[in-house]
């Protein structure tokens, strides 16, 4: 059986067919139907198809000469109140690589199109029932490798993110009147509308595009993981306590292949956000002897971490990363991790010590033989990691993408641009006043609100047939 091509996404009268699942050995698969044909069609496949939608129905499926498929759970839902916003159907049919793919055949039979990637998402997005950022948080859903990006990406779907750019899009609109009642009653100057009161109006609206576009930090740390880098003299217990952090994770861990060569490397996976643990001790046979000497640490790593988890168990381990570390006052945030508190704990101001002398921002005591302290000093570093971020205190919004901080970035550029000239008063209001309508258009772009269709391009390009 040859199956047709995929078609062009942004015709709606065709009728859509795809697996929803991913292929492969499974209990269940589900087929997706969704287009103007798609109950007809449906009818044509099943023995008994369900007589109200949203009800789950048991029914035997066929292809187009009658043979037998499976015994399929057949849910109808009636357009506007499906997913996609059109008449669709659901097939839950049992797993395995051939039953759905026999039943997808079916309906390409019954004249169905095979649907492009992201497509079924692209039709709500048409159809109204989900913005662009929704359609892109449900893509980042699918592959969160996370569960901070898991619930980042619920928040999206929630609409947050959505409703804070119309926020600020309305703003800029509202600051727009106020320009131009300025424009058509300039002698008012005592009037209602005060100069005073547009700066007012302008500063806000400058000071709440910075916050948001702050929040693609958060953004990049949930979608990249924050690194935290091991330093500490040879035998002071690094390779233990990273062992020991990703067995308390007990979550998902994964290596990173590519980032790193001269380190190990592992993520572990906290609810707030995925640290990416790098151990430059792991490889010590691969390591330069020079750098070796003293402390063991690339200096290459202690500049992007995101923490630096300094490893002491003694004064003498102390003195060699103070030495190591310096006074770098740029330098990441450092947490002192006291190692192998099993055999000997710390007083609090022997650790208290430590803090200070390595200008720390926490120190917690911790035994990889006995997982004291592990939880702690996870907190610790998420703490640090996220300290005076508001988006991940307050569950805010957050920019997830590239898409999103440039059009945020190019919307606060364009306001400030307009402060400028409003206050240097340099040009006449409705020349400067061009630089709001092109704040508004590009948190426009964002939310799609205009072109539609190139933003569709650029969001589906990135998703899986059948969503
Ligand atoms: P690294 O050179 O800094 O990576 O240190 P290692 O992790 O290789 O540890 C050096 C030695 O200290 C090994 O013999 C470990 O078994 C021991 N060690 C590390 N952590 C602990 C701990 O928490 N408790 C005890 N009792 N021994 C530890």
């Amino acid at each position: 059986m040859s199956l047709p091509p995929v078609g062009n996404p942004l015709d709606l009268s065709s009728t859509i067919v795809a697996a929803a699942t991913a292929p492969g050995r499974g209990a269940l698969a589900i087929v997706r139907l969704s287009g103007p044909h798609a109950h007809a069609m449906a009818q044509r496949a099943v023995d008994r198809w369900p007589a109200e939608p949203r009800v789950a129905t048991l029914s035997t499926v066929r292809d187009a000469a009658g043979g037998e498929l499976d015994q399929s759970v057949v849910i109808r839902y009636d357009e506007p109140a499906s997913f996609t916003g059109e008449d669709a159907v659901e097939i839950i049919t049992h797993g395995g690589p051939v039953v759905s793919a026999t039943v997808v055949g079916a309906f390409v039979a019954f004249g169905a199109r095979l649907a492009a990637p992201g497509e079924f998402t692209r039709r709500a997005v048409l159809n109204g029932k989900l913005d662009i950022l929704q359609a892109e948080a449900t893509g980042d859903l699918v592959s969160a490798s996370s569960r901070a990006a898991q619930q980042t990406a619920l928040r999206q779907l929630d609409g947050g993110l959505s409703r804070r750019v119309l926020a600020l899009r309305d703003q800029l609109i509202g600051l727009e009147a106020l320009i131009a009642y300025d424009i058509d009653f300039p002698e008012e100057d005592d009037g209602p509308i005060t100069p005073a009161r547009i700066t007012d109006a302008i500063d806000q609206l400058v000071a709440a595009l910075e916050a948001l576009l702050s929040t693609a930090r958060v953004g990049q740390l949930v979608r990249e993981g924050a690194m935290v880098v091991l330093a500490g003299a040879p035998n002071v217990g690094k390779s233990s306590l990273f062992n020991a952090l990703l067995g308390e994770s007990r979550a998902i861990v994964t290596a990173l292949p590519g980032t790193t060569r001269d380190a190990i490397e592992a993520v572990i996976d906290t609810p707030v956000l995925p640290l990416r643990l790098v151990d430059t001790a792991g490889l010590r046979e691969a390591m330069d002897p020079v750098e070796r000497i003293g402390v063991e640490v690339s200096a290459s790593y202690v500049s992007r971490a995101a923490v630096v988890l300094a490893c002491v168990d003694g004064g003498e381990s102390l003195a060699a990363i103070r030495t190591a570390l310096g006074d770098d006052t740029l330098r990441a945030p450092t947490i002192v991790a006291w190692t192998k508190r099993d055999l000997y704990a710390p007083a609090e101001d022997e650790l208290l010590g430590a803090l200070q002398s390595l200008h720390a921002v926490a120190a917690a005591s911790v035994s990889a033989e006995t997982g004291e302290g592990l939880g702690a000093l996870v907190d610790e570093i998420t703490g640090a990691v996220t300290r005076g971020d508001a988006a991940i205190e307050h569950d805010a919004p957050v920019l997830t993408q590239e898409r999103h901080r440039f059009a945020v970035a190019r919307a606060l550029d364009e306001t400030s641009a307009f402060r400028e000239r409003w206050l240097a008063r340099d040009v006449p209001a409705p020349v400067a006043a061009v630089h709001l309508r092109e704040a508004v258009r590009s948190l426009e772009d964002l939310v799609g609100a205009v072109d539609v269709e190139d933003i569709l391009d650029e969001v589906f390009r990135r998703f899986c047939v059948g969503k």
